[in-house]
């Protein structure tokens, strides 16, 4: 299908593999990884799944220096008939794709790296867990490997993907979350990187996320980074908000991620005629929402949980509790019916699901 080839060194010493019942995120590794090189010469180049073992790199590596680096995640989902199949792969590499503009990474062919990821995950398809809720984490990375200590875009980089066998998010269902507003720090603002998949804003949020936690939040909710009025996101997730029978998002703005997660649950709703609006919603609003009784529901929206209801809402020294601190209906429809989607469950209506073949 592309000009690439992709070349196959088998490892020989496969790794133990640990304990599927309790993964949790991102602890494990698989026996093998593919990388893709890029030079200015050969653009992108020299396809190949390889023993998974650590990188060489030089320390003067812009990447160390500089973050220029851009990722993706997603997740091969395991079905009772023991099919693997992605969940909306394409997505996942148009946004690689706009990540690299933004931060002057050059173009991946996006179908070839669909197909990169469908080899490795057969090669490796007996890391994917098929217990409830549990599937294989897929990590393409990219990363600029020039050694040059000045500020400016490297000339050469590497395309790298990494799987993880994941434990499932929620051990006992689908459970709210306490959060607390963030007025000091921020994530992004409109002209930065927040669009962008790419290591900084991560590194940048790191310090707000460690201060909630200490006070027992499971994440923080970023406000706008000019006025902090606007609600952006919540930890890495989208956001929604439940305002009588109508479903709430904030508009992407240049500096809110545009998440797969958030698109197929906007998708989802029109589908079932649920009006859903994508605008900008202050803090001040959703305070009075919650004082009248109009809101119902919110909930965050991302590939690692899916959908993450939250029960309570810490903003200064106001708490809002949303519905009870219970799980709403639109939250659990929603979340029911992607993942019923994803584990081949409930029938793949919008052609969301890339069978891994074998
Ligand atoms: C990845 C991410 C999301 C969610 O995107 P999905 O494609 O739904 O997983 C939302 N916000 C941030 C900041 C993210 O990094």
């Amino acid at each position: 299908m592309s000009a690439y080839t992709i070349t196959y060194i088998k490892n020989e010493n496969k790794k133990e593999k640990p304990d599927f019942d309790n993964l949790a995120f991102g602890k494990y590794f698989t026996d093998h990884m593919f990388i893709l090189d890029y030079s200015e010469q050969k653009e992108w180049h020299n396809a190949r799944i390889v023993p998974y073992k650590p990188l060489q790199l030089d320390p003067a590596a812009i990447v160390f220096h500089y973050g220029q680096t851009v990722f993706e995640g997603l997740k091969a989902y395991k079905t009772k008939s023991g099919d693997i199949q992605l969940f909306r792969p394409n997505k996942n590499m148009e946004r690689l794709n706009r990540s690299n503009e933004r931060m002057c990474i050059p173009e991946i062919d996006e179908e070839f790296a669909i197909e990169a990821i469908k080899n490795l995950v057969e090669i490796d398809k007996d890391w994917v867990p098929d217990a409830p809720g549990t599937s294989l984490y897929i990590r393409p990375f990219i990363i600029s490997t020039e050694p040059y200590l000045g500020v400016s875009p490297s000339s050469t980089y590497q395309f790298i993907i990494i799987l993880s066998p994941v434990g499932a998010y929620y051990e006992e269902g689908i459970n709210p979350v306490r959060i607390a507003v963030e007025n000091e720090f921020v994530r992004a603002v409109k002209g930065g990187t927040g669009e962008a998949k790419t290591a900084g804003n991560y590194a940048s949020s790191l310090k707000a996320q460690e201060m909630v936690s200490n006070k027992g939040y499971a994440q923080v909710l970023w406000l706008d980074g000019i006025e902090k009025k606007y609600i952006e996101e919540v930890g890495s997730m989208n956001v929604f908000f439940v305002i009588n029978d109508e479903v709430i998002t904030p508009e992407l703005n240049g500096s809110i991620l545009n998440g797969v997660t958030r698109n197929s649950v906007i998708t989802l709703l029109n589908h079932w005629n649920i009006p859903v609006k994508e605008r900008k919603i202050t803090m001040e609003e959703i305070y009075e929402y919650a004082q009248n009784g109009e809101l119902k529901e919110a909930f965050g929206a991302g590939t690692a949980a899916v959908i993450s209801p939250i029960g309570e809402l810490s903003w200064n020294d106001k708490k809002i509790e949303i519905n009870d601190g219970k799980t709403g209906k639109i939250s659990f429809d929603l979340y029911e019916t992607l993942t019923g989607i994803q584990y081949g469950r409930d029938e793949d209506i919008f052609d969301w699901i890339v069978k891994v073949k074998f």
